[in-house]
């Protein structure tokens, strides 16, 4: 069966229709409230999904706040340039391996948190974030989905300016200021999708559609990435890797986020998130 796990309360949770269940409750306690113990024990949130008909909730998604469904990971990648589209309209050569970069953990936030702009340069790019929930190193390929836990949304916020201010760029920093990495609103299993390498994803600003795509058109799938950063280094539970932004972003045209502006994510199958610029 599958899951869709949540951050409520600072505690993990997993959520079915319209209600969610505290882990440690609905396990039995088998598992603990802590959402990164809960990824690496993703195996096994399969069983306790599979009980929660026999349950009764705590209560409505409605009435809660979610916070990020991986709250600390370990390491927090990110792809540059892995649509087609995005590289043509940010000016960019194709890479001809995987752009990697890091967004330091310190900026993830929650699926409805504001995003605090700090500086007139600040753009959006939704993402498939992909979750890793059995580690290792040198993963083939064609075995690389049976080391993902699910699947979230996310949103690589990004300081044009800070993003290109060394020489050459180092992008860490531009994406990596406080409140600039929301994910959420759940992390759902991989067995909870027709097919995982093609599902839509796109993000509007105040209303107005200003991206969508489909996961299809990633030049290095999510198979081939978790392959080439295995290959580099060992992949934790809980490792999180932002997969590239599809085009539509707001830099190429010198439309940058301002405040007030309400960003809303969208990845079929995950979900909503709604986040407000200040
Ligand atoms: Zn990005």
């Amino acid at each position: 069966m599958a899951f869709r796990l949540a951050n409520i309360n600072e505690r993990a949770a997993l959520v079915e229709g319209d209600s969610w269940y505290d882990l440690e409750r609905a396990s039995g306690r088998a598992l603990g409230p802590d959402s990164m113990a809960a990824i690496a024990a993703h195996a096994a949130l399969h069983d306790v999904a599979a009980g929660l008909k026999d349950l009764e909730p705590d209560g409505s998604v409605a009435e809660v706040s979610f916070g990020p469904p991986v709250p600390s990971p370990r390491n927090c990648l990110a792809i540059g340039l892995n649509y087609q589209t995005h590289a043509d309209e940010a000016g960019l050569e194709l890479p001809t391996v995987p752009l990697v970069f890091t967004k330091f953990p310190s900026c993830i936030t929650g699926p409805d948190s504001d995003v605090e702009l700090r500086t007139e340069t600040g753009d959006y790019e939704v993402e498939l974030v992909v979750v890793i929930g059995q580690g290792g190193r040198d993963i083939p390929a064609d075995q690389a989905w049976d080391h993902v836990a699910g699947l979230t949304c996310g949103q690589d916020v990004s300081d044009r300016r800070l993003q290109f201010a060394a020489k050459p760029p180092q992008f860490a920093l531009g994406k990596s200021r406080d409140t600039y990495g929301p994910i959420g609103p759940v992390v759902v299993s991989v067995d909870q999708f027709a097919d995982p390498t093609q599902i839509d994803l796109g993000c509007t600003i105040n209303g107005e559609q200003r991206q969508a795509d489909n996961t299809r058109n990633m030049i290095f799938s999510v198979a081939d990435l978790i392959a080439y950063l295995s290959s580099i280094m060992t992949l934790a539970p809980g490792d999180i890797i932002f997969s590239g932004t599809p085009e539509g972003v707001g830099g190429p045209k010198k439309i940058y986020l301002q405040p007030g502006d309400v960003i809303v994510s969208t990845i079929e199958g995950i979900g909503t998130m709604t986040n407000t610029c200040v």
